[in-house]
């Protein structure tokens, strides 16, 4: 990735780069399993892939239906105000997926939502929310369905045709295992029909995606200059995609699954408790209860000094409670979840709470029944 990089800069307009965006936009459809022609990376991070949902999507006045079970449903409100709609909100617990039931209520009680927006996988919690039952809601009502699914991508498993997802976004730096700073983002063609039947322009001249499509696909074989794509960046991107689509979609859904279940394992073989409940949980990010007594800071400053480990702090209700630890893209592999669960158990029996030993045996225990399912 670094050294598709550091390859020689090119315009970005010359025919060789254009031919390495129509591959980049091959992949990022297969990756999201769909044929929206409508499918590119935005320029900026995941928050922008976020903006450029909302800002052509909602126009003031307009009422949308916003689910909020962790950190990025708030953002999500945060983005419909801003454009002038109003939210209406759907809350849920953090660390419980966004209630299928609400979102219907909901729908019922607002006939006039025109969007309904939800995360797939919520990082801040480690929760999973189920994209094909609320897309046939929103549809039913109505309402196009917008999801992020910044950490989903490549992760878990994602079908944006099949389940009738309007607009997505997701992000270059999490189960890509991209550098940061690039947003892929797709619409359907209700979206793109929603977007041209605008009454009044899209506020964000940048995201305004009557603008990007110029550039990102053109009309009558011609592109227009909008914006210097970020080239080094877009290189990094495609080596991405290369990586994903040599390894496989569902394969990397699969390790992702696998390297969490030992994981897992090794974690509730320590002792320590899940946030989340298992039937919604990802195996991307995985969040438990800082044990009582245990001074959490210090644990994570302990792991990233003396293993070069780091895992998340918790967020918002959950800051100081639980620590979140990532098995995104590349990071999802056997020693990672090893040395995590052999530095993590240490540290802890260290600093005197109760760990019973039995992480790396669970693990291993875990690998070995895997092995022996894929021999049989
Ligand atoms: C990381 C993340 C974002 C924001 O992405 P940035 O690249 O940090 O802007 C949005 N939503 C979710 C669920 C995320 O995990």
């Amino acid at each position: 990735m670094l050294a598709a990089m550091s390859r020689p800069i090119i315009g970005h307009l010359d025919p060789a780069f254009i031919a390495m965006m129509e591959e980049m936009r091959a992949m990022l459809q297969s990756a999201f399993k769909t044929r929206n022609a409508l499918t590119l990376p935005v320029s900026a991070p995941g928050s922008a892939g976020m903006e450029t949902c909302f800002v052509n999507l909602v126009e003031p006045g307009d009422k949308v239906i916003v689910c909020i079970n962790g950190v990025f449903g708030g953002r999500m409100k945060e983005n419909v105000e801003r454009c002038g709609g109003t939210a209406v909100t759907v809350e849920d617990d953090w660390g419980t997926p966004v209630s299928v039931d609400k979102v219907e209520s909901a729908l019922q009680a607002h006939p006039d939502a025109r969007l309904l927006a939800f995360v797939h996988a919520e990082t801040s919690t480690g929760a999973e929310s189920d994209v094909q039952a609320l897309c046939e809601l929103a549809h039913r009502h109505d309402c196009l369905a917008l999801v992020d699914a910044v950490t989903s991508l490549g992760g878990s498993p994602l079908h944006v045709d099949d389940w009738g997802v309007d607009a997505i976004y997701s992000g270059s730096q999490k189960c890509l295992s991209c550098t940061p700073g690039l947003s892929p983002v797709s619409f359907s063609e209700r979206a793109v029909e929603r977007i041209r039947s605008r009454r009044s322009r899209v506020q964000s001249w940048f995201l305004d995606l009557n603008l990007v499509m110029g550039y990102w696909i053109g009309s009558d074989g011609k592109r227009a200059y909008h914006h210097t794509a970020p080239i080094n960046a877009l290189y990094a991107l495609h080596e991405a995609l290369v990586i994903l689509h040599e390894e496989g979609l569902e394969a990397s859904w699969a390790r992702h699954r696998r390297h969490h279940e030992a994981l897992r394992a090794g974690l509730e073989g320590m002792g320590l408790h899940f946030l989340v409940d298992q039937a919604h949980r990802l195996p991307q990010l995985n969040a438990v209860l800082v044990p009582e007594g245990v001074d959490e800071a210090g644990v994570r400053a302990a792991l990233l000094e003396r293993y070069g480990l780091e895992i998340g702090a918790g967020l918002g209700p959950y800051a100081g409670r639980i620590w979140r630890i990532g098995l995104m893209g590349h990071a999802a592999n056997e020693r990672n979840v090893l040395v995590c669960l052999g530095a993590l158990e240490s540290i802890l029996a260290e600093a005197g709470a109760a760990v019973p030993g039995k992480a790396l045996p669970a693990a291993r225990a875990v690998y070995g029944e895997q092995l022996r399912r894929e021999a049989a």
